[in-house]
This record gives C-alpha cells, structure tokens and sequence, in this order.
C-alpha cells in the first residue's frame, strides 16, 4: 500500500489503500482548489520518472529539490553546522542517492519546516535520515497529515533547535508561518531562511501574501510583524523556498524596502 502524495501540493498522508477524498491543504483558502481536481500518486509510482539534485546555494548551504518539478516545486536546504546539520523543508520525493549523499555530509540532527505548503513527505524524509525531530510550529498542526513521534511540536515565538540555528514564528501566510535564523550564515553576517513563509521576487525584493497562490496580499500589522521579528536578529542574505529565490547580500535593506513599498500602495490606493 502506498502512502499517497497530493499532486498538486505534494504533501504525503498515511499509508492507505484508496487515496484521501480531498487534500486538506489543497482544499484551503490559499489555494482553493475544487476538489474534483485533486490527484494523487506516490513515491512508488514516481521514482522511475523523477529523481533528486542537489546544487550549492551559498556557503555552508545546499538546495535540495526533485526533477521533474513536483507539486509545487520547492526545494529543501541543507544547512551544515560544526554542531550538526539542519534540514530545511522537505520535498514529496526522497531517494536512495539523496540518502547516501546527506548521510557522507554528516546526517541530518533536525528538519524543521516553514510552513504547511513545505512540509511534502517530511515524516518520510526523517525515517530515511534516521529519524531526527521535525519541528513545526503548533497553529499549523492541523495540516499534519501523517502524525508520527518524530514530529517536534513549538509552541513559542522562537525556539534555539541548535546552537546559532533559531526558529521565528513570523505569521502572516499560515499562522504558524516559521522563519530559521542562522547566526554563521552568510560568512558570518547572519541569513535568514524564509521557506514558504515569504516569497522573494525577480528583482530580489519580498512579497508577502497571505495567499502566493490566489494572489491575497498580506495587511499592513501582518507585514510590520514580520518586521518586528527579524529586528533583532542580523543578517545579510534571504533564501527563499525555491531555486531561483535568493538575496545573496543586503537582505534586510531588501525587506524594508518591501514592507514599506507594499504598506504605501495597501494604505493609499489610487483616486479614480
Ligand atoms: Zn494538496
């Protein structure tokens, strides 16, 4: 029996012999798809025809994604610490190859996820790594849909899961929408990840919706929050939760720029 991938958000349910009627996150108000048109697969009946690349991101950091593109096409990143490694979000997919080549890097000590839209086959992802934690923020836990001990439930606005590795409850996308702060990232200048939880655009600044998908923006005490979260916290470039989302440098100059460009046009619409 499989345990099916929706594959229109490539989240993995429970082992099953039928598909789920619907898929809960796909059925959401951010993505509002009918449930007529929710498709499901498995890893099973995917490993021929899909496979895993891995490409350096940056220093001490490395993307991790499934080609052809599945579900929504994120990528995870792996973030390699004197202390032990961190998995960052997780794809639908995960195999043998990607196994060996994170286990020669020094394992993975904890995944955690930025929000519902990255959680893919996490559970999956840390039975095949030897079961670290997976943390993931507790206003998000009704979209879990393959419950398991290796889940790692937070319930603060910030938790430390490793030294220089520390979690963010930012809001605003899901309730539990999570940024990772890495102290030595970026050479030592700080670096953010952002996941799902923000969107960075072709131009290197950042969007914020509460909907990416249905095109929802974000409201003004939303976007200041996140704001207000990353104040303390220094850092010099942003990834976000696909390939080509990344801010190498100036990252929070970029973020101010964004709040106050998007909090101008939400606060004075034009007069017609
Ligand atoms: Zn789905």
């Amino acid at each position: 029996m499989p345990a099916f991938l929706c594959t229109g958000c490539g989240l993995q349910y429970p082992i099953s012999e039928e598909p789920p009627p619907i898929c809960i996150l796909c059925r959401d108000e951010r993505r509002a798809i009918p449930r007529e048109r929710h498709s499901w697969t498995s890893q099973q009946a995917i490993r021929d025809t899909h496979f895993t690349v891995f490409r350096r991101i940056g220093p001490g950091i490395m993307g991790i994604g499934t080609q052809p593109s599945f579900g929504l096409g994120h990528r995870a990143l792996l973030v390699r610490t004197p202390e032990g490694n961190v998995l960052w979000d997780c794809p639908s997919f995960i195999d043998e190859a990607t196994r060996i080549l994170i286990t020669a890097l020094g394992g993975v000590a904890a995944i955690a996820l930025s929000t519902p839209l990255s959680y893919g086959a996490a559970t999956e992802w840390s039975h095949v790594l030897g079961s670290p934690p997976i943390y993931l923020h507790a206003a998000d836990r009704r979209f879990v849909t393959r419950p398991d001990p290796v889940l790692t439930v937070w319930e603060d606005e910030a938790v430390e899961i490793l030294p220089g590795i520390t979690l963010l409850r930012c809001g605003g996308h899901f309730p539990g929408a999570a940024l990772l702060h890495w102290a030595q990232g970026a050479e030592g200048q700080g670096a953010v990840l952002a996941g799902s939880s923000l969107h960075v655009t072709p131009g290197g600044l950042l969007r914020f919706m509460r909907s990416y998908e249905t095109h929802i923006p974000l409201d003004a005490l939303s976007i200041r929050h996140i704001q207000e979260v990353l104040e303390p916290w220094p850092f010099d470039a942003l990834y976000g939760g696909w390939w080509d989302q990344v801010i190498p440098h100036d990252a929070r100059l970029a973020l101010s720029l964004s709040a106050e460009r998007m909090i101008e046009a939400l606060s004075n619409p034009p007069a017609y």
